[in-house]
């Protein structure tokens, strides 16, 4: 691999030794890039792209979405008030999501969002009821299950049958003949996402026909649809030799299920647009020759990028600075938490490292941050943007008291 010297003009060494580590960064050229390929593919086409806030919602990523005319994929109260809060229009936002509770529906309701991407009945009636205590009228779409296989990790698969997303055909097709029972709730829209980091442009194309073919069938009944949002799921490169699907051509395939659909297309992109844009850095604290393998123990750990434990994925890894002369030697590269499972790689080809060096986790801008936790008690990473050779923290580091803050002692005893 090449040698890894500096993120979007910013020298990482450096940016390590100021900052500290782990250390998450995010390249915002890198971000804009696929933003921009995106919505060149997209011209001509009536399209939103709303951006799944759960892959990385900080702050400042959510501003640069914002500023690129970007909406926003939520499937929270908290996601709503990011994506506000990050100068989101509402009428951009879509709220997807096989669990919203009442008082986020009515959050978003009040807040005038553009679309609830409803899973289930239960949810209908419930949006029905609320939207109807306001006085509002709420746009809906129904999530399809199409029941295909996404050919990616079983975790991370979300429209095949057996998956607790979306609803069937058939159930969908009740749902519109029965519009009337739920006036408060414009029902004119379509929504499917059958999985995450998928690289074939075929689970995709099947899927988009099975929605096409609803929606035709719809159309020919009488139902207007105004909106189908095709979600997201657009894999990226996390190995060298990875090839991810090329932006023109995914849109040819939507354009081409969805010949003659004149209303909206929204696309929920998460992942397509900040996991290669970033990665984590980590400071080795020692090498540790086991009896059968050599561990090289880092700083950073699963709570601060839980994707390799959760679900085996790869992540390229490379060390910073000059290789020149160094020896390959294979390492686990690790984390100090105290789980087997806190693994970054298994047997991993790298130059020889000692303790002090750098170490980079490639493509850690999606679901790195966003699925941190404070396991083992270990503090939020920080966060920066890089761009054009400055950096602006984006997040702090948590301080110990920051993570404490909240917990007390049982002194104030109730009775319920
Ligand atoms: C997670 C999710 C997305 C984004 O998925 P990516 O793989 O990050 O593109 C889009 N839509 C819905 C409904 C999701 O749950």
């Amino acid at each position: 691999m090449q040698d890894l010297l500096a993120l979007d003009g910013v020298d990482l060494a450096s940016v390590a030794a100021r900052e500290g580590t782990p250390l998450h960064l995010y390249s915002a050229t890198a971000i804009r890039q696929r933003i921009d390929g995106l919505q060149s593919a997209l011209q001509g086409v009536d399209a939103t792209i709303c951006y799944a806030v759960k892959a990385n919602g900080n702050h400042a990523i959510l501003q640069l979405m914002a500023k690129s005319g970007v909406g926003a994929d939520i499937v929270s109260a908290g996601e709503l008030r990011r994506a506000l809060r990050a100068g989101i229009a509402p009428s951009k936002i879509v709220f997807s999501g096989v669990g919203k509770r009442e008082d986020e529906i009515a959050q978003a309701l009040e807040a005038g969002i553009a679309r609830f991407n409803v899973e289930s009945r239960a949810e209908l009636d419930l949006l029905q009821r609320l939207a109807h205590a306001r006085g509002v009228v709420a746009h809906a779409a129904v999530r399809i299950n199409p029941d295909v296989d996404a050919g990616t990790h079983a975790k991370i698969s979300t429209g095949k049958s057996e998956n607790k997303f979306g609803v069937a055909v058939a159930e969908a097709r009740q749902w519109f003949t029965a519009q009337a029972q739920w006036p408060a709730v414009r029902l004119d829209g379509l929504h499917m996402h059958i999985g995450s980091q998928i690289l074939e442009l075929e689970p995709i194309r099947r899927a988009l026909q099975r929605l096409a073919r609803f929606w035709r069938e719809l159309a020919l009944a009488g139902h207007a649809i105004a909106s189908i949002d095709v979600g997201g799921g657009l894999g990226v490169r996390y190995r060298q030799g990875e090839r991810a699907i090329d932006a023109a051509d995914y849109v040819a395939a939507i354009r081409d299920a969805l010949a003659g659909f004149d209303g909206r297309i929204v696309l929920e992109p998460g992942r397509y647009l900040v996991a290669e844009a970033g990665l984590l850095l980590a400071r080795v604290l020692h090498a540790k020759q086991g009896s059968e393998r050599t561990f090289l123990v880092v700083d950073a750990a699963m709570n601060d990028l839980l994707r390799p434990s959760l679900y085996d994925a790869w992540h390229d890894i490379v060390r910073v600075g000059d290789d020149n002369g160094r020896t390959t030697t294979t390492y686990d590269v690790v984390g100090p938490v105290c789980e087997t499972g806190d693994t970054f790689a298994v047997a991993r080809g790298l130059p020889r490292c000692e303790a002090g060096d750098l170490l980079a986790i490639l493509a850690t801008g999606a679901y790195g941050a966003s699925m941190a936790s404070t396991y083992n008690s270990r503090p939020l990473a920080a966060e920066v943007l890089v761009e054009h050779g400055r950096y602006a923290v984006v997040r702090r580091r948590q301080t110990l008291d920051e993570m404490l803050a909240g917990e007390q002692a049982a002194t104030h005893w109730e009775t319920a």
